[in-house]
């Protein structure tokens, strides 16, 4: 097989811009990822440039060898500035062209401009760290799970090692642009080059898609009121837990709730709500999954916690919304109620878990509110207190819906 030169660097120019263009109609209709747009400006840039690049000769030098090596090492500022605004950082435009400008200006050298060694190694120098530089900035982002963050940082690390290579060789082993561009190795690298682009935009877009698809996840998980899970992602992440170790579960049911909107309004109510999840969580232990069951009421449920160390966290929880003072009305008392229900076998059932940690609170309810009761590891759910048709349970203290998952 033959790689013909002039239409390897045709292709280049070609799928860049393609490429550029592609990422530039993506960001058009999100607006929302900025990245998408610096990205694709970079593949512009980056295709104008190798066009001036595979023009040599044909054009003055100042244009293919000055202006074309600044753009292509601004192209390479603009991928990284790019990586940056996917990481929610500011762009650095400033640093993202500087590399280019530097360029320009070490060409303004005579010496500098006539020595092929020194112009292979400042422009490899400089295209190299913006690669590191983004492989860098990808791997400390990592907090945001995302698969394809990893082929990122490789593609990126790869490059620049790839450029940095070249830096001892275009000592060692000066070799005069004419002879270098009639190697068959020259052609390889060209192709290379296609395919980084190509693979580095696949990537990219990999990468905002798979974003784009965790927040949607999230979102159709979390309680938009508290930032909680909601009661799907609750039930499942329990039922997951269950199905490999013993846990216990807490059900909270904050008290006389009702009285507080409508003494101080929904929208106090509301505050109220995130307070009191805003309290709780940071108490509950790692690896417990706390979610909104629904209106005033949230589950908890500890992995591998037996009854009394669930009652310990519940007893935490009560006593500390017992201290919380609301920073507009101090004299708004909240308190809340707990039922607690502990499985000591490995695959238990949420929902009879779930029917006893209520019938608990139930009793929490009824002996006064503002208290932790458990609901014994042997004790069977009051199901006679229900009402069968309805699942709906009447008394004195509380009025509540026998709850399955
Ligand atoms: P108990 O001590 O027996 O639990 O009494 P309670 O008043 O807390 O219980 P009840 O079930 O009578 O009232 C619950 C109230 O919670 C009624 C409803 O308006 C309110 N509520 C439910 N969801 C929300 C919400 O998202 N925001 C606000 N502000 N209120 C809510
Ligand atoms: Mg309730
Ligand atoms: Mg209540």
């Amino acid at each position: 097989m033959r790689l013909d030169l002039p239409t390897l660097f045709l292709m280049t120019v070609a799928v860049t811009f393609m490429v550029g263009v592609l990422f530039l109609l993506s960001w058009s209709q999100t607006r929302r990822e900025r990245a998408l747009a610096v990205w694709g400006i970079a593949h512009i840039v980056g295709s104008v440039a190798s066009l001036m690049l595979a023009l040599r000769g044909q054009i003055p030098d100042s244009l293919s060898i000055g202006l074309a090596n600044a753009m292509m090492i601004g192209g390479y500022g603009l991928i990284w500035s790019g990586v940056r605004a996917f990481e929610g950082r500011s762009l650095r435009l400033g640093w993202a062209v500087g590399g280019g400008a530097l360029w320009i200006a070490a060409c303004l050298i005579p010496s500098f401009f006539e020595s092929l060694a020194a112009r292979v190694s400042l422009a490899s120098t400089l295209a190299g760290l913006y690669c590191a530089s983004g492989a860098l900035t990808i791997w400390q982002g990592r907090d945001e799970p995302l698969v394809s963050r990893y082929p990122a940082l490789v593609l990126l690390a790869t490059y620049a090692g790839l450029y940095w290579i070249r830096l001892p060789l275009a000592f060692t082993m000066p070799i005069p642009a004419s002879v270098a561009i009639a190697s068959p190795w020259f052609a390889i690298l060209c192709f290379a080059g296609t395919l980084f682009s190509v693979a580095i935009a696949f990537v990219f877009m990999a990468l905002t898609k798979e974003r784009a698809e965790r927040e949607q996840r999230l979102a159709a998980e979390t309680d938009s009121l508290t930032g909680i899970a909601n009661r799907r992602a609750l039930v499942a992440g329990a039922e997951r837990h269950l199905a490999v170790a013993p846990a216990a579960l807490l059900l909270f049911d904050l008290d006389h709730f009702k009285a507080v909107n409508d003494r101080y309004g929904h929208s106090v109510g509301d505050a109220v709500l995130a307070a009191f999840c805003h309290v709780a969580d940071p108490l509950l232990p790692p690896g417990a999954v706390f979610g909104r069951m629904g209106g005033e009421e949230f589950a908890c449920l500890l992995p591998r916690l037996d009854e009394r160390a669930a009652m310990r966290v519940a007893e935490d929880v009560r006593a500390a919304i017992a201290r919380f003072a609301h920073p507009d009305y101090p004299e708004l008392a909240i308190r809340v109620s707990v039922g607690v229900a502990a499985e000591s076998q490995i695959g238990g059932s949420l929902d009879y878990l779930l029917r006893r940690a209520d019938d608990a609170l139930y009793q929490a309810k009824h002996a006064g509110r503002d208290r932790v009761v458990a609901a014994g590891e042997d004790r069977l759910p009051l199901a006679e207190a229900a009402d069968p048709s309805t699942g709906l349970r009447v008394n004195a203290g509380r009025r509540s819906r026998t709850r399955s998952p």
